[in-house]
């Protein structure tokens, strides 16, 4: 593993290679969870889809019904599961510790790969969104030129009309540098310490994307003395597992979890920017992945703020802070909430002088990743939206904040506003807008 490396475009070209995710039909019985099921409902009334489209079943058939149908004969998997949008709300809600997500995941990956049809426009147009990190990698060679190619109304008609990628939306802009390539020619790290050392997991969308939040995790690991590494990486698998890709997902999980697992044998935790991606190499991997570390990654990973939190006086470090900023609205995502961390941006925030969070509820922003940007879920995905669009509308806030990437583009896409990731407003307090040091290569040891 290297920190300073530039992604390695290996898997750019990767043919796909259809893998058996089910070796034999008797092995969908592994989930005793099934059992666990009370038939309470509660996690059909936690599903933003089902309050919102009488037509899907919800998660209690989606998982334990499905799983004791399938062990009584041999039942297809129902295609009303590619409509669950992996937000996990109902592994949050169920009191009986029922694996659902699991359930669902792996039930998407046997409709995928039994009754999907490979020649299927919708198979491509699914693959195309889960493999994001692919088509970013290439369209990111060209920045410009691909995000007036995207904007272009013809474009736009022709996903909409072709593929199902929905035209209601703006695609999202590629920066014109990625955060590794800022991070390569800044020389890596600017701290080495034997003590104090984070695996920086940026995933997609803080590489192509966003590589403010990206550069805003390094300066703020590096003001409170972390050496940051940044590994070899691919997609956390987050939109692989909500279109039924698992064998996407798998090698993915292959690149990474080595990857990250020989950084903690280094002495790093595991630090992700994204929610999605922190639950992803901590609950789905080690749920649907038998690889060698597995479980070392998914022990040692963390959401940015709460490593600080519990590693760190954030509070005292912030006491005395201030930064000029309009309100905010904080819309905690559906994973965050799923990890215990929907309550936390707004109270480490609160210690800054000129910071005033609102926080606009629990509901679903509705994109749910690659399920808001189906032409065919469009409608579904805003009318999920609709109650945390009312109360930012409310809060009396003018920017958003959230952990999520695409929470964040619903946001925007159903207010206008602008969105701020939480360790953006934490890089404006303890750091400054003019003190940013951008030299690294080991500057300093400590
Ligand atoms: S919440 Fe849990 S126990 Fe209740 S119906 Fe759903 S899966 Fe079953
Ligand atoms: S993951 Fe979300 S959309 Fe899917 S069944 Fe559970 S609550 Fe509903």
């Amino acid at each position: 593993m290297s920190d300073t490396e530039q992604p390695t475009d290996d898997h750019a070209d990767d043919e796909f290679e259809p893998i058996q995710v089910f070796p034999e039909p008797e092995e969908m019985d592994l989930r005793p969870g099934a059992d666990n099921c009370y038939k309470c409902s509660t996690c059909d009334t936690n599903c933003p889809v089902a309050e919102v489209d009488d037509e899907f079943p919800g998660p209690k058939f989606q998982g334990p019904e499905q799983w004791r149908l399938k062990r009584q004969d041999d039942h297809d998997i129902d295609d009303s599961v590619m409509k669950c949008s992996n937000c996990m709300r109902c592994d949050h809600a169920c009191p009986s510790e029922v694996p659902l997500s699991q359930m669902h995941n792996t039930a998407r990956g046997e409709y995928v790969a039994e009754n999907m049809s490979k020649r299927s426009l919708e198979y491509w147009r699914n693959r195309l969104l889960s493999n994001y990190g692919t088509m970013a990698r290439i369209g990111s060679k060209v920045p410009r030129l691909t995000n007036f190619v995207m904007g272009l109304s013809i474009t736009k008609l022709v996903n909409d009309r072709l593929l199902g990628i929905t035209s209601e939306r703006e695609f999202p802009e590629f920066a014109t540098e990625t955060f590794r390539t800022w991070w390569a020619d800044r020389g890596g790290a600017a701290i080495q310490s034997d003590d104090r050392r984070v695996a920086y997991f940026h995933g997609c969308y803080s590489n192509y994307n966003t590589p403010e939040v990206g550069k805003a995790m390094v300066r703020v690991f590096e003001h409170f003395g972390y050496e940051v590494l940044v590994p070899d990486q691919r997609c956390s698998g987050t939109p692989m597992y909500a279109n039924g890709m698992l064998g996407d997902a798998r090698r993915a999980a292959e690149t990474n979890v080595p990857e990250l697992a020989a950084a903690i044998e280094d002495g790093a935790a595991v630090i992700a920017s994204c929610t999605s991606c922190s639950m992803s190499l901590r609950q789905e991997y080690p749920e649907l992945f038998d690889l060698e570390g597995v479980h070392e990654v998914s022990d040692n990973t963390w959401e940015a703020l709460e490593y600080l939190r519990v590693h760190e006086d954030l509070e005292a470090a912030l006491s005395g802070t201030a930064v000029d900023l309009p309100d905010l609205a904080y819309h905690a995502p559906c994973h965050a909430r799923n990890q215990g961390l929907d309550g936390q941006a707004i109270e480490v925030l609160d210690a800054i002088d000129g910071v005033d969070a609102h926080d606009v509820g629990d509901s679903c922003s509705g994109i749910s990743g690659t399920y808001g940007w189906k032409s065919e879920n469009y409608d579904t995905s805003m009318k999920i939206g609709e109650e945390m669009f009312e109360h930012m509308e409310r809060a009396d806030a003018d920017t958003g904040l959230t952990e999520c990437p695409t929470c964040a583009m619903q946001m925007e896409h159903g207010t206008g506003y602008e969105i701020k990731h939480p360790l953006q407003v934490l890089e404006t307090a303890l750091i400054g807008e003019n003190d940013r040091s951008e030299t690294g290569g080991g500057a300093e040891s400590r």
